[in-house]
C-alpha cells in the first residue's frame, strides 16, 4: 500500500520510515492502544479535502481511552490538530483513509496505563474494492465476542483478532467478507463493518446492544435512509434464517463506505444483483462524504 512522505508519533512529523515504537511497549507486546480510522475526502470542484466526521471520531476516541484507563489520555482537539498538520504537511489532494492511534508507550505487564502516545499516518488512494459489483458474505463460525468478555463497544487494537480470525476463514473459503453470529446467536457485524438488511420494504440493522461498534457510518446511513431515502430505519435482532429472504444486503463503515451485500451462505441476496436502494444509498453518502451536496455541512471538517 502506499504511504505518505510523513507520518506522526512521539510527538513530531517525521519520515513515514522513522514512525518506529519499541518491541517493550504494551501497545505493541498486548495490543494496548485505541484507533479511530478517518476517512479524508478530495472534492476538486471545491479545491479542498473534508475528514467526515471527525467531532465523532474525537468522542469515541475519548470513550476508547477513558474506558481502558489510560493515564492523561489524550484530547480530542489534541488528535485533530495534529491529523489537520500531517495531511497538510504530506500535501494530499486525493481520498485518503486516516489511521490515528493511542498507544500504551510505557513497558511491562497487560496492567500498564501509561504514558500513552500518538501515532498518525495517513494513506492515499485507498478506496472500496467491493462497492460495485458487492460482497459475497460469509456467516462466521467465528463468535462475536460479547461483551462481557471484550466489549466491541470499544476500538481497541486487541478486539481486532476476532475479526480477522473470521476474515481470514471467509478469505480461505472463497468469500469476500465474514458476518458474525454473537452470543445470542443473533446477528452482530461484519469484521469491521455494520449489518443492514432491507426487509419487508424496511431497513434493518442489529441493535448497539448486540456486542457491534457504535459505529459512526451506521448512524449516518440511519439518518440518510430515513430522511433522504425516506425508508423506516428498524434497530432489532435479526436471525441467520433472515438473511436467505431479504430484498437487498448491505455493509457499512468508514473503510467500506457502503458496500452492498450480494449473497450470505452462497444464497442469493433479493436476485443477486446490487438493489436501487444500496445503489442510491451510495450516493447520497459519498454526497455528504465529498461535499458534492450542501446538505450535512457540519458532518464535514476542511483541511485546507
Ligand atoms: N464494526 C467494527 C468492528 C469496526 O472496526 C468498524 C470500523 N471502525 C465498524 C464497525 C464501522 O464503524 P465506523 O462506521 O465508525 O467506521
Amino acid at each position: 500500500m502506499a504511504s505518505a512522505r510523513y507520518a506522526f508519533v512521539n510527538g513530531d512529523i517525521v519520515p513515514f520510515a522513522d514512525a518506529k515504537v519499541h518491541v517493550s511497549t504494551a501497545g505493541f507486546k498486548f495490543g494496548t492502544g485505541v484507533f479511530e480510522g478517518i476517512r479524508g475526502y478530495w472534492n476538486a470542484a471545491h479545491g479542498q479535502m473534508y475528514l467526515f466526521r471527525m467531532d465523532e471520531h474525537m468522542r469515541r476516541l475519548a470513550y476508547s481511552q477513558r474506558f481502558m484507563r489510560f493515564e492523561d489520555p489524550i484530547a480530542g482537539e489534541h488528535v485533530q490538530e495534529k491529523t489537520l498538520t500531517l495531511v497538510r504537511a504530506n500535501e494530499l489532494r486525493e481520498n485518503i483513509h486516516i489511521m490515528t492511534t493511542v498507544y500504551v508507550a510505557g513497558h511491562g505487564s497487560p496492567t500498564v496505563c501509561g504514558p500513552v502516545d500518538l501515532a498518525i499516518t495517513t494513506t492515499p488512494g485507498v478506496g472500496p474494492r467491493l462497492a460495485e459489483r458487492g460482497a459475497r458474505v460469509q456467516v462466521s463460525s467465528w463468535q462475536r465476542v460479547a461483551d462481557t468478555a471484550m466489549p466491541m463497544r470499544v476500538k481497541c487494537n486487541a478486539n481486532y483478532h476476532n475479526g480477522r480470525l473470521a476474515a481470514l476463514q471467509a478469505q480461505v473459503d472463497g468469500y469476500d467478507a465474514c458476518l458474525f453470529l454473537n452470543s445470542r446467536g443473533k446477528v452482530a457485524e461484519g469484521h469491521g463493518m455494520c449489518f443492514f438488511m432491507l426487509r419487508h420494504g424496511r431497513a434493518v440493522t442489529p441493535p448497539l446492544s448486540s456486542d457491534i461498534l457504535e459505529s459512526i457510518t451506521r448512524q449516518t446511513v440511519i439518518e440518510l435512509l430515513r430522511e433522504e431515502l425516506g425508508l423506516e430505519v428498524v434497530e432489532r435482532d435479526i436471525d441467520r434464517s433472515e438473511l436467505a429472504d431479504t430484498e437487498e444486503a448491505f455493509f457499512c463503515g468508514t473503510a467500506w463506505e457502503v458496500t452492498p451485500v450480494v449473497s450470505v451462505d452462497r444464497i442469493p441476496v433479493g436476485d443477486g444483483a446490487v438493489g436501487e436502494t444500496v445503489r442510491a444509498l451510495q450516493r447520497a453518502y459519498l454526497d455528504a462524504a465529498c461535499g458534492t451536496s450542501d446538505r450535512h455541512a457540519g458532518w464535514r471538517l476542511p483541511v485546507y
